[in-house]
């Protein structure tokens, strides 16, 4: 496997190119930009347990 989706904006992340990653409770996450990174490490919650809202303004 070696995509992942976007926990943020629900867009799927190759791993091969991924940049924007984050470590919470012991798992990782990817993401396709440094704006849907910055929205999860605002609120990890949310996002996990609303699923993805899409492109964060
Ligand atoms: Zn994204």
């Amino acid at each position: 496997m070696s995509e992942k989706i976007d926990p943020v904006c629900g867009m799927s992340v190759d791993l091969r190119g991924a940049r924007y990653k984050t470590v919470y409770k012991g798992k990782v996450y990817y993401f396709c930009s440094k704006r849907c990174l910055e929205a999860f490490e605002r609120s990890p919650e949310f996002y996990l347990e609303r699923g993805p809202q899409g492109m964060p303004e």
